[in-house]
């Protein structure tokens, strides 16, 4: 099983970055208002991320580890209805078994919280520690046993750069959590988690970005829109600044790109890739997010109507917007 779960990870953990973005995930599933993120060198020496989250039951705390255990499937149909972010019950039996791992737990239910430390999947200690309410995972040196996967790792700043655009786009999707991350002792981003889109805008890219952006706020059969798309920033954007989420979850999105650009295309006739950070909200039953490991890539049922409508919406917005 532990051979398993290491080839598992194969697909699950490529690099540090796919560590840090499966535990927030995990830490935004546990309800948490404030998610603190610390990494060294790049988080291939260290990664530490603790929460203010529901915890794990010290009864439940060794399951956490198993592949396919998961909290949040019950029911078959729940697959359908799932607006959580993880739900294959991989991430944590994958990150531990090609890293060092340790886990402080504890719900608001009992007196009492849990450590467990693992080694490439393997626990090797388990004990009762007093601690605040919530979940701190420790990661430290991985692909410590797949040496071959180590060697593949980028610079300290490639990685490092991974980790920062991932954070930025985590905070941006999830207003109402206060992030807080720390590279190398350096603080690098503290949100307000005010649940104000505009404020953590602000807080990532600064006052320049914020001054050029117009709200959204639409709603049809289709869909929810929210958020902002950028004005006369539109010249000078690049894909970078680009956010497209589904239902709170960033994704990449052809159809939603090729749809912004398209009502930008008609009525300024330059190519670029305008500034946006836009949530759609749709019904979970209507979209498949099955179809890669890491779950960026969506597709929708109703693609055609989805283009057209957003479309022609943003078209009419941003005629109407007056500044492009
Ligand atoms: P999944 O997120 O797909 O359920 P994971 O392997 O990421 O699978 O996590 C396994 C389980 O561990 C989760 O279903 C959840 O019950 C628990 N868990 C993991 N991280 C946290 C956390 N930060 N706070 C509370 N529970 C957590
Ligand atoms: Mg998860």
């Amino acid at each position: 099983d532990l051979t398993i779960n290491k080839i598992a990870a194969g697909e699950v953990v490529e690099r540090p970055s796919s560590v840090v973005k499966e535990l927030i995930e995990n830490s935004i599933d546990a309800n948490s208002s404030k998610v603190t993120i610390e990494i060294v060198d790049g988080g291939k020496k260290l990664i530490r991320i603790t929460d203010d989250g529901i915890g794990i039951l010290s009864s439940e705390v060794d399951k956490s580890f198993l592949r396919h255990a998961t909290s949040k499937i019950k029911r078959l149909e729940d697959l359908d209805n799932l607006y959580s972010l993880g739900f294959r019950g991989e991430a944590l039996a994958s990150i531990s078994s090609v890293s060092k791992l340790e886990m402080i737990t504890k719900t608001k239910d009992e007196p009492i919280g849990t450590k467990v430390v693992l080694e490439g999947g393997k626990v090797i200690l388990k004990e009762p520690i007093g601690c605040v309410n919530g979940t701190t995972l420790i990661i430290s040196d991985i692909f410590f046993n797949t040496p071959a996967r180590q060697k593949f790792l980028k610079s300290t700043h490639a990685e490092t750069i991974n980790i920062s655009d991932l954070i930025n786009k985590l905070a941006i999707g999830n207003p109402k959590i206060q992030f807080k991350y720390i590279n190398n002792n350096k603080p690098m981003l503290n949100t307000p988690g005010d649940g104000k889109l505009i404020n953590v805008i602000r807080s990532v890219y600064g006052k320049d970005v914020t001054e050029n952006l117009v709200e959204i706020d639409f709603k049809n059969n289709h869909f929810e829109l929210s958020g902002y798309i950028g004005t006369n920033n539109v010249y000078r954007a690049n894909k970078n600044l680009q956010h497209i989420y589904i239902n709170n979850r960033f994704v990449k999105s052809k159809v939603i790109l090729d749809a912004i650009s398209e009502s930008y295309k008609s009525i300024i006739p330059i190519n670029k890739h305008a500034v946006c950070f836009l949530n759609l909200k749709v019904n979970p039953s209507t979209i498949d997010v099955n179809i890669h490991p890491n779950k960026m890539e969506i597709k929708f049922e109703s693609e055609k109507e989805i283009y057209v409508e957003l479309k022609d919406y943003l078209k009419g917005k941003l005629l109407q917007s007056n500044l492009v």
